[in-house]
């Protein structure tokens, strides 16, 4: 992380963040000024291990103080701009890393070797199991996403059963055990498209906490196939030119970024 340490609080109740009304859009990523948090809650304030991030995690059922607002954290990325998202670094990897930390420590209460109740380590952020001594660290779950194009200066992009009606967006999927990720970008296309890469190279990484991955985004060149959609996850996938393009991810997610930088024609 930054060798800066933010001032701060991150506030959290499940997957939304909280914060006093009056904090702008602009800066709900550098956490709450401790002039405005209510001595009420500084009893759940903890500090996040080494990164000195200070964060708690309200009872979903906690009435929110007077004036306060909840923004869903999906819904909170989307309202940074996409530079700030890849850099990872600053106040916005400091509200990722709160944010993963939170739901980690919900998830991780007992010992998954012998039942135990952990215990969460002083100078670290590992928990430890009393009885049977397993330390257990945040998961990251690795994942990649892929930009496609080709030679007509087209890119392929997929409608997933999940997303919202209309929005086209990158293929994606988790590295699997023994994979190298350029294996699992190899795999997740062939397997959701049918189609055949070349010239795969990384690009940038983010951050993406729901609940644990860490996006690997790549750009690759299509080799050969045709378009078949696996039907299971992909609706939908179709090549797109520049002066054609679909209704997009929204920014703050590495999908865009990568798409945007083919707009801007850096590959
Ligand atoms: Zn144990």
């Amino acid at each position: 992380m930054s060798s800066n340490i933010p001032q701060g609080t991150y506030l959290f109740q499940g997957n939304t963040l909280v914060m006093p009304g009056d904090i702008p859009d602009s800066l709900i990523h550098e956490g709450i000024p401790d002039n405005h948090i209510p001595a009420s809650l500084g009893s759940s304030i903890k500090i996040l291990g080494p990164g000195l991030i200070k964060s708690a995690d309200l009872p979903a059922d906690m009435p929110l103080p007077a004036g306060w607002r909840g923004i869903p954290m999906r819904q909170a990325l989307s309202l940074m701009t996409q530079d700030v998202m890849v850099d990872g670094t600053g106040p916005v990897g400091w509200l990722l890393r709160a944010y993963h930390i939170a739901q980690w420590q919900r998830e991780s209460v007992f010992c998954g070797s012998c039942g135990g109740r952990n215990e969460t380590a002083a100078d670290s952020l590992a928990r430890r199991c009393p009885v049977c001594g397993r330390q257990e660290f945040p998961r990251i779950s690795p994942a990649i996403i892929v930009i496609i194009t080709n030679d007509e200066d087209q890119v392929l992009l997929a409608h997933n059963k999940q997303f919202t009606p209309g929005v086209y967006s990158l293929i994606a999927g988790f590295n699997e055990p023994g994979e190298t990720l350029e294996a699992t970008v190899v795999r997740e296309v062939l397997e959701e498209v049918s189609l055949e890469l070349h010239d795969i190279h990384y690009v940038a990484s983010q951050p993406w906490p729901f609940p644990n991955s860490l996006m690997l985004g790549f750009r690759a060149r299509y080799a050969a196939g045709t378009i078949k959609v696996d039907g299971v996850e992909i609706e939908d996938a179709r090549w797109f030119s520049r002066d054609m393009l679909p209704e997009l991810p929204g920014n703050g997610s590495v999908s865009r970024y990568l798409i945007n930088r083919w707009r801007e024609r850096k590959f």
